[in-house]
């Protein structure tokens, strides 16, 4: 299906809803049966209808079948945050005595649901860097059911060979998860590559206004159904309508968004590259970027997110690099209107700062929806005064 048709079209029963153009906020919690037969039939297959908003609910559905078509999915499933969707894409299928096999230094809950809670119910995980498929095939074990990807990650923005990954996989019945934020599908598809289950957070570039918060799974008919039939409904994180309405409202504009924001960040990036005070970044799409080669063959583009770091990255010249800034934000997340910057030394205890491991001096940026050189010009005030 067609870009446009999936954001103007798919899922919009518009004659049911007065014609109206924007879609309708179903704000309910429950909807009503006249029979008790029509009820006993609802309760018989709860995702054939609606029976109440904990499950399913005509505005999430509009973004649902949205979604599901953007990813080239059957079916979707949309929750309250990224995190939420993570949890519910992993849990079904693990059990007492399985192994994860994890991309090391995944999103950050994505970790501690591996490392600190899923231990508690006797499943282990373990990591690899993943850049190269040799290091799944060795860290394989008999009783090993899921692989967790992010490629790119977040911070260093490391790959994962997906083909590949996904054919050893599926030879073995291993089920495959990729958290696909980064790239979103308008940038890589991740279905087509052979993953089973493709994870977003909407929170970032699908709502793109950093005013609410949202995550998408997607997958087949049949692995979808099993996450909704029990996790989905147990731990109840689904997204709610006034969110899933908003985002609606942001997924209109994702192309041009992501248009605009990629070229400005190409922009922005030429001009850091070419700053004597700047010591590297790091973006997939950047040519000196080590999987560059891989990053061109499985993705179209790169957006807005990228690391740099600076000659002499000590704390102190990290944080008046930061603190000098007026039109980047400093805030977590990423995907909205405007520019951020995070410095990794934050999250750092400042007696474990280590100045020979690289990634404790990385500074994420992530480039909005500003004049690239009105932004420009905020780095060269700060960069003059480190
Ligand atoms: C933000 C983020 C998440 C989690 O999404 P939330 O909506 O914040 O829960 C997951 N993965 C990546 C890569 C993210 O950046």
């Amino acid at each position: 299906m067609e870009l446009s048709e999936i954001l103007n079209e798919l899922g919009e029963d518009r004659s049911l809803y007065f014609n109206a153009v924007a879609p309708p906020l179903l704000q309910t919690s429950n909807f009503a049966f006249p029979t008790v037969a029509a009820l006993r039939s609802a309760f018989a297959d709860e995702m054939g209808g609606y029976i109440y908003s904990r499950g399913l609910n005509p505005t999430v559905d509009i973004l649902r079948k949205k979604l599901a078509a953007l990813d080239g999915a059957e079916d979707a499933l949309l929750f309250a945050n990224g995190a939420a969707a993570i949890f519910a894409g992993v849990l079904p299928f693990v059990k007492k005595g399985d192994h994860i096999l994890s991309v090391r230094s995944p999103y950050s809950w994505a970790q501690k649901t591996f490392d600190q809670i899923l231990p508690r119910f006797g499943i282990e995980t373990t990591y690899i860097d993943g850049t190269d498929i040799r290091q799944f095939e060795e860290a394989l074990r008999p009783h090993t059911t899921f692989i967790y990807l992010e490629s790119p990650n977040s911070w260093n923005f490391a790959l994962q060979p997906l083909a590949e990954v996904a054919a050893l996989a599926r030879a073995r019945g291993i089920v495959t998860l990729i958290d696909n934020s980064y790239c979103t599908p308008l940038h890589q598809r991740p279905h087509e590559l052979g993953i089973d289950l493709c994870m977003q957070t909407a929170t970032k570039y699908i709502g793109g206004h950093s005013d609410t918060l949202g995550g998408v799974l997607t997958g087949t008919h049949e692995r979808i159904r099993r996450i909704f039939e029990l996790d989905y409904l147990a731990i109840g994180s689904g997204l709610s309508p006034f969110n899933a309405w908003l985002l609606l409202r942001g997924l209109r504009t994702l192309p041009v968004r992501l248009e605009r924001i990629s070229r400005s960040a190409a922009t922005v990036l030429a001009w850091l590259k070419a700053h004597p005070k700047v010591d590297r970044v790091l973006y997939p799409l950047d040519p000196d970027f080590p999987q560059y080669d891989l990053a061109r063959k499985q993705m179209s583009g790169a957006g807005g997110l990228f690391t740099c770091t600076l000659k002499g990255g000590t704390p102190e010249r990290i944080t008046r690099f930061c603190e000098a800034l007026r039109h980047f934000l400093m805030a977590v997340s990423w995907g909205g209107h405007e520019s951020l910057i995070l410095p990794k030394c934050a999250g750092i205890d400042p007696a474990a700062f280590d100045p020979s491991n690289m990634e404790h001096q990385y500074i994420r940026m992530y480039v909005g929806l500003e004049e690239p050189e009105y932004l420009i010009r905020d780095l060269e005030g700060a960069l003059a005064l480190v």
